[in-house]
């Protein structure tokens, strides 16, 4: 996919991180300390399937340990390798620091390509992959907590927390092994959606900085930007439904493995979205013009481009011709080193994957922490908000009665203000509140220093300088 003269994707993020800490002054030795990764764990197994012993090779890497236990997701994919394992797990040590979730970064991975098994295979695959790392303390509550990526979701997870939960029975936390489980095996509510949801928040918050938009070129709000996301996988298809249908954004180009729809007019995502599910395909979509030549749609005419599929789709051979002014990187490393610096010279503004997609291990680290206090968020507090609302309530409405004034509270103002928060609205709310302040202070260094002019050096500087301060605080 790439051209041959371009860096791996692990000398990729390298190159990024050199950029950035080339502007701090970290004691020596301490910048290769954080850059390298700690430990990368590959497994052979064989698995009886079709009446022979099928051989899987599998990869959990450990970026770095400044805090425990350390995260990332855990993908399948046929184009699997340690390089690219250990690069998004390098990727995940800078996203959790940018956002504040305690953790350090890790990632793991299985050669595989899903679609070639059916269900029942999937589990004795994936058991027998957790079975490999649990026995190591690769997943553990206290040490390595997997998550969903590419590939996989919540029933995979589900599959880890029950193989975790048999081999440790006694372990009171065990099902805080992984996140991403569905709800009713200890998930939390709105951690399916929680990356495109980060998606939408980082939108909203780059749309709000004045600054930020002019060096975009952009004005306004996000209502009737023009967008092209490619790869309608979780979290493609979360952020186009919600920037679609909740931020009056009008999704022109869809752009998936085999093709791309272009519609001026906006296309449906949900018809879009149900159409693949049924017929495994965009061909034939109805409603739009279906182009062959699927990724020549990322050079297409838009305001934001959300690349959210693979890594290293914009490099050295189409850079020069993105168009957009605007890329929100929702996949983890979707621009190559060289392409970033084509694009940074043409003034096109990257918000960093490490920041962009940061929505799905922001509600990790909630679920995380609900798994271990073993209650659900708002179980104490909503009846109790709820019955303080009334109060207000009736004594307005009592004392515009009584003074004989007559006001009346509208039925949806009523409606809204009366119910108090469940665990939904919640998540939502932590991983706004979590998105804006991580954009703030990206923005600040963005804004504020003379010698960075992009929003990933500026993500950089921050999550290295909380990497290096604990470090510090451990005496290293
Ligand atoms: N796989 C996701 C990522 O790349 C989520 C990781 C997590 O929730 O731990 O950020």
């Amino acid at each position: 996919m790439n051209p041959s003269n371009e860096p791996s994707f692990r000398d990729s993020v390298d190159m990024m991180f050199n950029r950035a800490v080339a502007l701090m002054d970290l004691p020596p030795g301490l910048e290769e300390k954080i850059r390298v990764c700690n430990a990368t764990y590959t497994v052979r197994f064989g698995v009886r399937l079709r009446g022979k012993i099928q051989t899987f090779t599998g990869y959990r890497s450990v970026h770095s340990e400044h805090m425990e236990p350390v995260k990332g997701g855990i993908r399948y994919a046929m184009a699997v390798n340690q390089n690219e394992v250990e690069a998004l797990a390098a990727l995940m040590t800078y996203k959790c620091a940018l956002v504040e979730a305690p953790f350090g970064g890790s990632k793991g991975g299985l050669c595989i390509d899903p679609r070639e098994y059916d269900d029942h295979e999937l589990e004795l695959i994936t058991r027998r992959f957790a079975y490999e790392l649990i026995k190591r303390d690769m997943i553990n509550p206290a040490q390595n907590v997997p998550a969903p990526d590419m590939g996989t979701g919540e029933r995979e997870m589900a599959w880890i927390a029950d193989q975790y939960k048999r081999m440790n029975t006694t372990d009171i936390n065990g099902v805080a092994c992984v996140t991403g489980k569905p709800t009713n095996a200890g998930g939390i509510q709105g951690r399916t959606e929680a990356t495109g949801r980060g998606v939408q928040y980082a939108l909203r918050a780059f749309f709000r900085d004045e600054q930020g938009k002019k060096k975009a070129g952009l004005e306004g709000k996000l209502d009737g930007k023009r967008v092209i996301v490619q790869g309608l996988g979780n979290v493609g298809y979360h952020a186009a439904k919600f920037l679609s249908q909740e931020d009056g954004c009008k999704v022109v180009g869809i752009i998936e493995r085999d093709g791309a729809l272009h519609d001026e007019a906006g296309l449906d995502v949900d018809a879009v979205y149900q159409w693949i599910a049924k017929h495994g395909t965009i061909t034939g979509y109805p409603s739009a013009n279906c182009e062959a030549d699927g990724a020549k749609l990322l050079e297409g005419e838009c305001d934001i481009l959300i690349p959210a599929a693979l890594e290293g789709v914009i490099n050295l051979s189409n850079a020069e011709r993105v168009q957009a002014p605007l890329i929100i990187e929702a996949a983890n490393g979707p621009v190559t080193a060289g392409a970033d610096e084509i694009l940074r010279k043409k003034g096109t503004v990257i918000i960093p994957d490490m920041y962009a997609n940061a929505g799905g291990v922001t509600v990790s680290y909630f679920e995380w922490v609900k798994n271990l206090s073993h209650i659900r968020f708002g179980r104490m507090q909503r009846r109790q908000e709820e019955a303080r609302h009334q109060l207000v309530v009736d004594e307005l409405e009592r004392l515009s009665s009584d003074s004989g004034i007559g006001w009346q509270l509208s039925p949806n103002f009523k409606e809204q203000y009366l119910r108090g928060a469940g665990e939904l609205e919640l998540v939502r709310s932590g991983l706004d509140d979590t998105m804006s302040t991580a954009y703030d202070s990206m923005a600040a260094v963005w804004h504020g220093r003379d010698d960075v002019d992009d929003l990933r050096t500026a993500a950089y500087l921050v999550s290295i300088d909380k990497v290096a301060a604990s470090y510090r605080a451990k005496g290293l």
